[in-house]
């Protein structure tokens, strides 16, 4: 083997490992699957999810529990969407899966004006039709590509548009409560995941064909951190490790940390802090 191919087979090589162990790191420390899990791979056609599915199959074979991957695509009916190439691939890995087919584009378009993003009520509906299909089909668990950029980037969303310090979680029970949702690439980075895609010539589906707008915020957000980043190299690893060292104590939230108690011999009384917010309008 030539030296260039021996240095590119290396470059790929350990890729491959850092991404093997932040996905196994992710689902160790969220404790995401468990023996006899049946978990259902929502499949979108983008490198992200190529490659969880890529991951957690080759996790599978080395894993200390035995579990089942299915892979499951929505087709949208998104105009021009390419039909075959899902099942084609599939097909190839030999994986059980299922194609669902919902016009959730028709839906989307007639109820969001034309300048308006689409994100927002498509995704909605997708998640509601994963979900159902889900409980249907008796999964245990559903993964989402979504990954530690992704989680960066909601943090600065919610602190600059919703006013809460709170991200993306990387296990959640769904709000109907029927369905465990895990992230098991919450540890890996965006440009890692682009790289592992190429390297594996994914059949990629561009997920351009809605016509609908970037969601701007967030894109002026990933912008923010790639500058950021540039500026500092290992801002980005540096704000991931913040919201994975939280400390209640030395942030303002009330109902996070007992600030009421803390300190008081045991016995002793204080005002309840309707008394002083009474005495401090006086
Ligand atoms: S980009 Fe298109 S398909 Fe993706 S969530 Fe937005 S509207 Fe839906």
């Amino acid at each position: 083997m030539a030296l260039a191919q021996r240095k590119e087979k290396y470059n790929y090589d350990k890729l491959q490992k850092r991404l093997r162990r932040n996905v196994g790191k992710a689902i160790a420390d969220f404790n995401m699957i468990d023996e006899g899990d049946r978990v259902m791979v929502c499949l979108s056609g983008g490198a992200d999810s190529y490659t969880m599915l890529d991951i957690l199959q080759s996790l599978q074979r080395s894993a200390p529990v035995e579990f089942e991957l299915i892979a499951v695509n929505l087709d949208q009916k998104q105009p021009g969407f390419p039909e075959h190439v899902l099942p084609n691939y599939l097909d190839e890995l030999g994986i059980e899966y299922h194609i669902l087919e919902e016009d959730t584009y028709s839906v989307v378009k007639r109820v969001i004006p034309e300048n308006k993003t689409y994100c927002g009520l498509c995704s909605r509906l997708r998640r509601g039709i994963i979900y159902r299909f889900a409980k249907e089909q008796g999964y245990t668990k559903v993964a989402l590509g979504h990954h530690r950029d992704d989680i960066i980037e909601t943090l600065f969303l919610n602190m600059f548009f919703g006013g809460k310090l709170k991200s993306m979680p990387a296990k959640l029970l769904s709000d109907d409560g029927d369905n465990v949702v895990i992230r098991p690439l919450a540890y890996c980075a965006e440009t890692d995941i682009k790289a592992y895609a190429e390297e594996k010539v994914f059949p990629i589906i561009p997920c351009t064909l809605c016509g609908s707008q970037d969601n701007m915020q967030r894109q002026k957000i990933k912008q923010m951190l790639t500058e950021w980043n540039k500026q500092n190299p290992g801002r980005t690893e540096s704000i991931f490790s913040s919201i994975q060292n939280i400390v209640p104590s030395h942030l303002l939230d009330t109902d996070a940390f007992d600030f009421t108690n803390f300190g008081k011999k045991e016995g002793e009384q204080s005002l309840s802090s309707k008394d002083w917010l009474v005495a401090a309008q006086e």
